[in-house]
């Protein structure tokens, strides 16, 4: 398996140098150049009809790594990756009403998704740096969920250090506990004196000084990673396996940079039946108003209550323009300038037709989603996150006119979001106990200014080369 770039311009490389790598040279981001197919019965047929989440990882992800490892080395480095999940299958699938399902993805340490594609990638990211005889120093910006999964993902890993950058008292304190109460000594947590941007920007000026990038082997786990849309793929065949034989399942997504949706995406260009993809927006409706009109117009990004998912640039949306276009990556490439030159773009009548047999979209305020967060409480007795209000809206407005099971994706657990959950439906939800003494945990970080080589210092000082 090789994989290409989205921007069409860089050679095709190993899975290897794709996972380490993150970006493209051309600044384009990583596809297989061939999608593998599989297909749910022949699944069914070398696994039984009820397999465990390990095994159907390994079966999913092996035609992607082959050739850069064998096939015992990811059975093991997948084992690692979720024994610290807190269900036993992984992604438990729940039953709400006749066929609308909630897919519960949030059991992982940081009760966010994002857990099951980082634990994976720190494992794969140790196993090749370790063959590599390689350190690197992972440094990144988080506005909450990104940061605390990243350093569970990283933590008391002997090739890696992991500076995480958070906006001082501007995250929530279960987001911060999170990240501050880890003990190992390979992680750094700094509190920016400034806000998310200023974090993000401090980032980028590092990876952009050459000289600081090499001298500590600096690198990222940020959400363009290829790695990290493989281990989503995954979950998208484990529900289908237990709804269905091969008929068709539909996927509501509460979307930000359309990494998540994405990966369904890719289960279906493998093989996947698929009715539709729901995506679900807040009131940063980019890709709602994109899928509506097929013109996508940047706006201004508002906070709301389910903050993962306030996102204005979508950076994972490249890789399924790369996939509309039918693998054009000159038409990527200007498309994309267009977007950065005049803010808009617009993909064509023709090319929006073809996007709405597969693809719907709708926008949940505020309000709305405090209501469903309610609803759900009062009349199903089961407590949803702000984030899965989203999703679980979308959805019930589109159940009516789909034909087959619909599937909401529960990103994160409800208690990450108490204030949001208790003000809806007056419960505050419990910390599951993995977790419940978060709040009396020491916490350990270093409050800097927003300064570049203050920063750049401090890391220098503090890291274990
Ligand atoms: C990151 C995140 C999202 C958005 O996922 P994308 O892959 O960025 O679209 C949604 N919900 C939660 C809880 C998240 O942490």
């Amino acid at each position: 398996m090789r994989y290409i770039s989205t921007r069409g311009k860089s050679p095709a490389v190993p899975f290897q140098d794709v996972l380490l790598r993150g970006l493209a040279p051309d600044g384009g981001l990583y596809l297989p150049d061939d999608w593998p197919q599989l297909r749910i019965k022949q699944l069914k047929s070398k696994l039984g009809d009820n397999p465990d989440y390990r095994s159907l990882a390994v079966e999913v992800i092996w035609p992607f790594v082959e050739g850069s490892m064998e096939k015992s080395d990811l059975s093991q480095l997948v084992a690692r990756a979720y024994s610290s999940f807190n269900a036993d299958d992984i992604v438990p699938l729940k039953r709400i009403r006749n066929d609308f399902w909630i897919a519960e993805l949030f059991h992982g340490p940081t009760l966010a998704f994002k857990d099951i594609a980082l634990q994976l990638v720190g494992e794969l990211f140790q196993f090749q740096l370790q063959k590599n005889s390689e350190k690197i120093t992972i440094v990144g910006a988080t506005s909450g969920d990104t940061g605390s999964a990243a350093i569970e993902a990283c933590r008391d890993r002997e090739s890696m250090d992991i500076f995480i950058l958070h906006p001082h008292g501007r995250t929530s304190e279960v987001q911060r506990r999170q990240m501050t109460s880890v003990t190992s000594k390979n992680v750094f947590n700094i509190a920016i004196q400034g806000n998310f941007d200023d974090c993000q920007d401090l980032v980028k000026a590092m990876f952009a000084d050459e000289k600081f990038r090499e001298q500590i082997n600096m690198s990222a786990v940020n959400s363009i990673n290829w790695a990290r849309v493989m281990a989503q793929i995954v979950y998208y065949w484990w529900v289908s396996i237990q709804l269905t034989d091969g008929k068709p399942v539909n996927f509501c997504v509460p979307s930000g940079n359309f990494g998540n949706v994405f990966a369904g995406y890719g289960a279906y260009l493998m093989g996947l039946p698929v009715e539709r993809f729901l995506v679900a927006s807040n009131t940063n409706d980019v890709l709602d108003r994109f899928f509506r009109t097929g013109q996508m117009q940047l706006r201004d990004v508002a906070p709301t209550f389910s903050p993962s998912m306030d996102i204005q640039i979508s950076s994972n949306f490249e890789r399924l323009l790369f996939e509309i276009f039918e693998r054009d990556g000159v038409r990527v490439e200007e498309t994309l300038q267009k977007l950065r030159s005049s803010g808009i773009f617009s993909i064509g009548e023709e090319a929006l037709k073809g996007l709405g047999e597969k693809w719907a979209s709708s926008k949940v305020n505020d309000q709305e989603t405090l209501e469903t967060i309610a609803k759900v409480s009062n009349e199903l007795g089961y407590l949803i996150d702000p984030h899965t209000a989203v999703g679980y809206l979308t959805a019930d407005r589109y159940t009516k006119d789909l034909e087959h099971p619909v599937v909401t994706l529960a990103t994160a657990h409800p208690s990450k979001f108490p204030d949001a959950v208790q003000q809806a439906c007056g419960i505050l939800p419990e910390l599951p106990s993995h977790l419940d003494d978060l709040y009396e945990r020491k916490e350990f970080y270093e409050i800097l200014p927003n300064d570049e080589q203050i920063v750049k210092s401090y890391i220098l000082e503090q890291r274990n080369s």
